[in-house]
């Protein structure tokens, strides 16, 4: 059975962050790049938020830039779904991986950077415009609809948040709301309903996105009257919640009830030894490849530690032996 020092699993900003610091500390990571490899960011188009891209960079290449440079130190980057974890209790002691449902391997340090992904409606439309329009971060892609008309789907902060936000940037807004009634904390829907240049449709629920190459607008249906018309819109932006990647780790590790791990406030540690939680798998508030950047580095820096402090421990007993 292979035995590793660190392996990493999932390939975002915060996998291959905590990547090239482990492998710089001559850990010899080993990635799992999960079913969609990059993560997130290769299904969006231009980052223009992610520091030292002055011209800003598409999603997928900032991706393979992330993947080169951890490669560069010795990653070895391997496709592949890590399938079943037993994790151990006991500090020092290897954590067991299943890789495809079919070998096994051991790590004495486990970095999740599982990532979440976003929820969508499951409309064909919704899926053919997707980085065309489409889009379910308005942080990460509002400003490309600066001065143009945006609707958002959803009712909870999210939803909330996204639309005040887009607000800023859209002389309209429209959010859709399929019940009659917010699910937003009642602070965030009075900011909303306070924005002169959002308006809330009710009871409305969507029946298609439409255009030709991009979005120009979004097929709408009142659930009470039946009622249909086509919103004149350029964006269409998703938020309906996020689902973290984590259900490998159920009964395992510490997590809220979202299924967001649970980590040491300030630290990448979870309450299991040797296991570190980074990037969108932890993450329910900010959601930002920076984030997942500067999160994946804590994970590794306190994986590196955490090696020392066993390697340190064997050489003891070693001595007292
Ligand atoms: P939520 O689960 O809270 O809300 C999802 C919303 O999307 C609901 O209104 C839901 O409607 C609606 N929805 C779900 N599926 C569909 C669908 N198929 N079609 C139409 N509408 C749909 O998710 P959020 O991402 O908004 O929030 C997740 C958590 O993160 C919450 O705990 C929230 O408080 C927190 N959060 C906090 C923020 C802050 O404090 N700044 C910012 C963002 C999130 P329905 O009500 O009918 O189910």
């Amino acid at each position: 059975m292979e035995k590793h020092k660190c392996v990493i699993i999932g390939t975002g900003p915060a996998g291959y962050t905590a990547a090239i610091y482990a492998a710089r500390a001559n850990l010899k990571p080993v990635v799992y790049t999960g079913l969609e490899p990059g993560g997130q960011l290769t299904t969006t188009t231009d980052v223009e938020n992610f520091p030292g891209y002055p011209e800003g960079i598409m999603g997928p290449e900032m991706m393979e830039d992330l993947k080169k440079q951890a490669e560069r130190f010795g990653t070895d980057v391997r496709f592949g779904m890590v399938t079943k974890t037993e994790l151990s209790e006991i500090p020092g002691e290897y954590h067991k991986l299943t890789i495809d449902e079919t070998t096994t391997i051991l790590a004495r340090t486990v970095i999740i950077a599982t990532g979440a992904s976003a929820q969508y409606l499951g409309l064909e439309s919704e899926k053919a415009f997707m980085g065309h329009g489409v889009s379910a971060c308005a942080i990460c892609d509002g400003f490309f609809f600066k001065g143009l008309n945006v609707v958002v789907v959803g009712g909870g902060d999210s939803a909330a948040e996204e639309a005040t936000y887009l607000a800023k940037l859209c002389p309209k807004v429209t959010v859709l709301i399929r019940k009659d009634h917010w699910k937003a904390s009642k602070i965030m829907e009075e900011r909303v309903m306070k924005t002169p240049n959002i308006e809330v449709l009710f009871n409305t629920d969507t029946v298609e996105v439409v255009g030709e190459k991009t979005v120009t607008g979004v097929k709408v249906k009142n659930n009470q009257t039946g009622e249909e018309q086509t919103i004149p819109a350029e964006g269409f932006f998703v938020a309906i919640g996020h689902k973290p990647n984590t259900d490998i780790f159920k009964g395992q590790l510490d997590m809220d009830s979202t299924g967001y791990l649970i980590t040491k406030p300030g630290t990448a540690t979870t309450n299991l030894p040797g296991v570190f939680a980074t990037g969108d798998a932890q993450d329910r508030i900010y959601r930002q490849a920076v984030t997942a950047a500067g999160s994946g580095c804590m994970g590794a820096l306190e994986a590196e530690r955490y090696l020392q402090e066993f390697e340190e421990e064997v050489e003891a007993a070693q001595i007292v032996g």
